[in-house]
């Protein structure tokens, strides 16, 4: 199987899976524990909030662990939201973000806050000028995504994090996407707030972390007991915070070199598919985007039936966004970038990964353009246009 679906999630890492094994039956210990094991439990605990720290270059007491991505973006946003409730009620976002910060806002909107959806360029960028025009009296936070999951576009976040100090809002980002594949510095680019979750880049499934600027007040999303410095109950998944710690120390690792070589190979299969196939287009931008995403709308085609088929070449890939596929809408995010209905609905996300080869993706595009014409000929307006009515 060639797995071109890195975007929903990656393989635990062998060194990974290697760092957390003792911590399910060995050193099971509570971390919240006085006696040995306990303790022991403590010190792997600490040991990953430093690795998660020193790749976002913050401090460890600002890393607070979560249950994955979704859950870091709703205590983010929430937490802030009901932190700042005296100070005003208005949110600025973006209408391409994930589902785990938009449905949030809608959420929040029920609640009497008010937040504006920023559209996004042909691209899929946000423009700097429309969030300074956008800021109020009364807004209190602005959440704009690292990388988009979908078309892999890249937003201006330094530029933004300057203009949210300037007016003192806080500036939280969902950069689930972008840990491991950009480097970050929350410091430098003025970020009060930073989702990540590990099984994007080669970490366990439910485990993430928030970053939280030191002197920033959010409200809790899960009560009950004193972990995590009071501020996220629940006793700590050891095993799966080594596991994020592992991963996040060897995802950044090297980071500009190994970003590159995915890139090259991204540009490789771009380039091979708008060439070879026509009536294709690419979604978001051409250079400023995420190393491994490939995102291409293919007209007179209908998406799941392109999935199918390369599936039964041994190629797994998306449509969308898994949350997205299975249900007919067609993507928020491809639609915000202006692609009609029809185009939106087959569009192919080829997301790329570390152990992904050029040998992959020369067989991606030896198997691809045969998909896609077998497709179109069962396509009556695809045949009109090939008699040229
Ligand atoms: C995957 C993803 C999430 C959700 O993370 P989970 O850990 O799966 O909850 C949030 N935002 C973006 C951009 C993602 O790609």
């Amino acid at each position: 199987m060639i797995y071109f679906d890195h975007a929903a999630t990656t393989a635990v890492k062998p060194q990974v899976l290697e760092a957390m094994l003792p911590y399910f039956s060995e050193n099971y210990g509570n971390a919240s524990s006085i006696y040995t094991i306990g303790q022991q439990s403590r010190a792997a605990v600490e040991a990953a909030r430093e690795q998660v720290a020193s790749a976002l270059s913050c401090l460890p007491r600002e890393v607070y662990f979560t249950a994955g991505g979704s859950e870091s973006d709703n205590w983010a946003i929430k937490g802030a939201a009901f932190a700042n409730r005296k100070k005003g009620n208005h949110i600025i976002t973006s209408c391409i973000e994930h589902h785990a910060v938009l449905h949030t806002c809608q959420y929040l909107e029920k609640q009497g806050f008010e937040v504006t959806y920023l559209p996004v360029n042909e691209y899929g960028e946000v423009s700097v000028e429309d969030v300074k025009n956008a800021i109020r009296e009364d807004t209190i936070l602005i959440t704009i995504m690292f990388a988009n999951n979908e078309i892999g576009t890249i937003q201006p976040i330094s530029e933004i994090g300057k203009i949210a100090a300037e007016h003192k809002i806080l500036f939280h980002t969902d950069a689930v996407q972008a840990v491991g594949a950009v480097p970050i510095n929350v410091k430098e680019m003025g970020i009060d707030m930073l989702s990540l979750s590990a099984h994007k880049f080669g970490g366990p499934k439910g485990i993430g972390a928030l970053y939280i600027r030191g002197g920033v007040r959010v409200d809790n999303l899960v009560h009950g007991g004193a972990q995590e410095r009071n501020k996220r109950a629940g006793t700590e998944n050891l095993a799966g915070i080594v596991g994020l710690g592992k991963a996040i120390e060897l995802a950044t690792a090297d980071i500009t070199t190994k970003s590159e070589k995915i890139a090259a190979m991204r540009d490789y299969i771009m380039n091979g598919i708008l060439t070879k196939i026509p009536y294709t287009r690419l979604n978001g931008h051409p250079t400023n985007r995420l190393c491994g995403n490939v995102n291409i709308s293919f007209e007179f085609i209908e998406g799941e039936g392109m999935l199918l088929l390369l599936d039964m070449n041994g190629i797994a890939a998306s449509s969308g966004s898994a949350c997205t596929s299975g249900s007919l809408d067609p993507s928020h995010v491809l639609l915000a970038i202006g692609l009609p209905h029809g185009i939106a609905h087959g569009s192919l996300r080829i997301s790329l990964g570390e152990e992904n080869t050029m040998e992959d993706a020369d067989r991606l595009l030896e198997i691809l353009p045969g998909i896609i014409d077998r497709l179109r000929q069962m396509s009556p307006l695809y045949e009109e246009v090939e008699r040229g009515e």
